[in-house]
């Protein structure tokens, strides 16, 4: 399968690794917008929240088993996940991802979402 993540996961693309385990990939995005920023995948071909389902859903849990283990070994007690979900939302890569931000005092609302109108 033709995807950036897939890729990743099995090495073919390289990535700075912060955790792995059986179900789950972590590793830095390459255009950090915050002083820490993850990307944190299953090791599974999922394209987004819409495909999540009671089949694959224990990805998800140990995606969210891991976050907390990634937090600290990147030394933030606070930080931010969120993941986009189809073009309108800015998904780029159609292989579910959590972005973990942090390392900053973060901002709420419809400017911090790129809102326009
Ligand atoms: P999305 O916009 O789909 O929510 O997030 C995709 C993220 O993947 C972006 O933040 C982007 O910087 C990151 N990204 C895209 N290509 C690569 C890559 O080749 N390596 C890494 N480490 N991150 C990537
Ligand atoms: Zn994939």
């Amino acid at each position: 399968m033709d995807c950036l993540f897939c890729k990743i996961i099995n090495g073919e693309i390289p990535s700075t690794k912060v955790y792995e385990d059986e179900f789950v990939f972590a590793f830095k995005d390459i255009a950090p917008i915050a002083p820490v920023h993850d990307l944190v995948i299953p090791k599974k071909h999922i394209c987004c929240a819409n495909e999540v389902d009671s089949d694959n859903s224990e990805y998800v849990a140990k995606i969210f088993e891991a976050v907390p283990k990634i937090a600290k070994a990147e030394g933030i007690e606070s930080y931010r996940i969120i993941s986009n979900c189809g073009d309108d939302a800015g998904q780029t890569v159609k292989h579910l991802h959590f972005h973990v931000l942090g390392g900053v005092k973060m901002g709420w609302g419809a400017e911090s979402l790129g809102k326009t109108e």
